[in-house]
C-alpha cells in the first residue's frame, strides 16, 4: 500500500497522513503543541523530554496515542504523559478540523 500525498487546507502543504500532520506538523496547531512541550517540564526529567520530542512525526504521533513506541518511561511518567496527551490531541484535532 502506498500513501499518496494530500493538500491541508489550513497551511496548504502536503501530507501523507492527515493525523500525524494535523497533530506533529500543521502551522494551525502549533500553539496547542508549544502548550504541550511547556507542560511535559512539569511531567518529565529533561532527558527524557528531549528523547520524547525528537521523535519523528509519525513515531511521536504513536507514541502519544499511548503505542510502545520508545522511548519507555516509568509506569507513572507514562500515565500523565497520556493524561496531557488526550486533552491536546483534542485541542489539536479541534483546531484542525474548524473552519
Ligand atoms: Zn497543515
Amino acid at each position: 500500500m502506498t500513501l499518496e500525498n494530500q493538500l491541508c487546507s489550513k497551511c496548504d502543504s502536503t501530507f501523507e497522513d492527515e493525523l500525524v500532520h494535523g497533530i506533529c506538523e500543521c502551522p494551525s496547531t502549533y500553539s496547542a503543541r508549544i502548550q504541550f512541550t511547556d507542560s511535559l517540564d512539569n511531567i518529565l526529567l529533561p532527558d527524557e523530554k528531549q528523547s520524547v520530542l525528537h521523535l519523528d512525526s509519525v513515531s511521536h504521533t504513536l507514541r502519544l496515542l499511548g503505542a510502545p513506541v520508545e522511548p519507555f518511561l516509568v509506569l507513572d511518567s507514562d500515565f500523565f504523559i497520556l493524561k496531557h496527551t488526550f486533552a491536546f490531541i483534542f485541542r489539536c484535532l479541534q483546531t484542525y478540523f474548524s473552519n
